[in-house]
């Protein structure tokens, strides 16, 4: 039977990300995804989301010597806006605009934007070049046996692998996590979030901005120039029967929605790819930890696209995993993965309920919370103290 110290459940972003992770401390690992990976952005079931990796992420991607390959394609986001109409009849009248700035409460930028088919390729070269890591393609994870001093993976491939520590990096759904007996609690909130790319006349300047009025933020985030035209990516948060009705329209009459719902903040928008559609929920597994498993990233917590917080909270994951386990004899002892399923689970569930809460005022279906959203913008921005407080929760910083 084939042994390893490490077996990675999924090989999305976090499952890559945390196959090197373990690599780097000389461990052999092996990564196994059902579907083959899609690194280019003319292929079927390429993901056109980008991500905005903040501040602790591009550090930890630097320590693992990946920041190297991501940081050519990378967008700094120097100011996060946020504009209010305070309506939800379809006016697109701004009635307040806040910046937080990062210049504020660091020299750095809050992070950097990255369209995830770019952070694949750029994850897969670096897996393609160890010799510790074996990324099985068109392999899943059919079933996981844990015992006290080792795990049994079951591939469905019909081979049997026998490692150390299983990390479940296998989304939502997690089979990693279902296998072990470990609930989850999950909110649907009728909604979706429908991403693209656009160009625009007027420049970002690094500046990402979210336009609120009901059904959910609308927001764009700053990309590199896409032939010599100013680029972000949007993310729009609609009610599910609306994001319906949007993702039917055709591009021309998708583009004057779009420009009229940014209320013409970049001037019109032109619409640059397909629509992707994504279903919002919040999700929190009960625990972090299983006999010999660790459960990291979507497999552990899913939340509402507001804030780029997802991802960056799976890296704090990997992090937190990865510090814990090299400091220990046996890298999936009981004793190390409780300590981080205590080590993470505050402040997942701080940002899992935060963010929902969050989600709940922007989806304005609650009379009072769509009067008080511009009110409380008005006011978390008012006072300094406050207003850097919040910037440093969001990088995920110390206060
Ligand atoms: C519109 C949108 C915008 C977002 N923007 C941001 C942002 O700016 N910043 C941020 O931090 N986050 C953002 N997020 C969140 C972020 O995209 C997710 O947190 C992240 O993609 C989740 O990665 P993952 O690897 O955990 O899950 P996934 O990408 O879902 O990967 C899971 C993998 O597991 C595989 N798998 C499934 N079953 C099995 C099995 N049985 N065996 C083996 N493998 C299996 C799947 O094939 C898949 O490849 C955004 C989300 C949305 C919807």
């Amino acid at each position: 039977m084939k042994k390893v110290d490490v077996f990675v459940s999924g090989g999305g972003i976090a499952g890559m990300v945390a196959a090197i992770a373990f690599e780097r401390l000389g461990l052999s690992v092996c990564c196994a995804d059902p579907t083959t990976p899609v690194s280019s952005p003319k292929e079927k079931g390429v993901d056109l989301r980008t991500t905005a990796f903040l501040q602790p992420s591009q550090q930890f991607l630097d320590e693992l010597g990946l920041w190297e390959l991501f940081k050519d394609h990378a967008t700094p986001l120097d100011i996060m806006r946020i504009a209010d109409t305070g309506s939800s009849d379809g006016t697109n009248q701004i009635k307040v605009v806040k910046d937080f700035n990062a210049s504020e409460i660091s020299d750095l930028p809050f992070g950097w934007n990255i369209p995830n088919w770019l952070s694949r390729r750029a994850l897969q070269h670096a897996l393609d070049a160890s010799d510790r890591i074996e990324f099985l393609a068109n392999v899943a994870t059919k079933q996981v046996f844990t015992r006290d001093t080792e795990a049994r993976v079951l591939l469905s491939t019909g081979e049997i692998l026998s490692t150390r520590l299983v990390i479940g990096a296998d989304g939502r759904n997690s089979l990693v996590r279902q296998n072990a007996g470990i609930s989850a609690r999950t909110t649907h909130f009728g909604q979706k979030a429908i991403a693209f790319a656009v160009t625009h006349p007027i420049p970002h300047n690094n500046i990402s901005t979210e336009v609120h009025r009901s059904g959910g933020p609308f927001t764009l985030v700053p990309l590199s120039d896409r032939d010599g035209q100013p680029s972000s990516a949007v993310v729009w948060m609609e009610t599910s029967a609306e994001a319906a009705r949007l993702i039917d329209l055709s591009s021309e009459a998708f583009e004057t929605e779009i420009s009229e719902r940014s209320c013409n903040v970049l001037g019109p928008l032109k619409l640059e790819t397909t629509r992707s559609v994504w279903p919002i929920i919040s999700q929190i597994a009960e625990r972090l930890n299983g006999k010999r498993i660790a459960l990291v990233a979507e497999a552990a917590h899913v939340i509402p696209p507001i804030g780029a917080q997802g991802l960056n909270m799976g890296l704090s994951d990997i992090k937190a995993l990865r510090e814990i386990a090299q400091r220990a004899d046996d890298i999936g002892a009981s004793e190390v993965l409780e300590k981080y399923h205590l080590t993470r689970i505050n402040d997942v569930r701080l940002r899992v309920n935060g963010i929902s809460m969050l989600n709940r005022a922007s989806l304005g279906t609650l009379p009072l919370l769509k009067r008080l959203r511009p009110l409380g913008i008005q006011t978390l921005h008012g006072s300094a103290p406050l207003r850097k407080g919040l910037m440093r929760l969001g990088l995920g910083l110390g206060h």
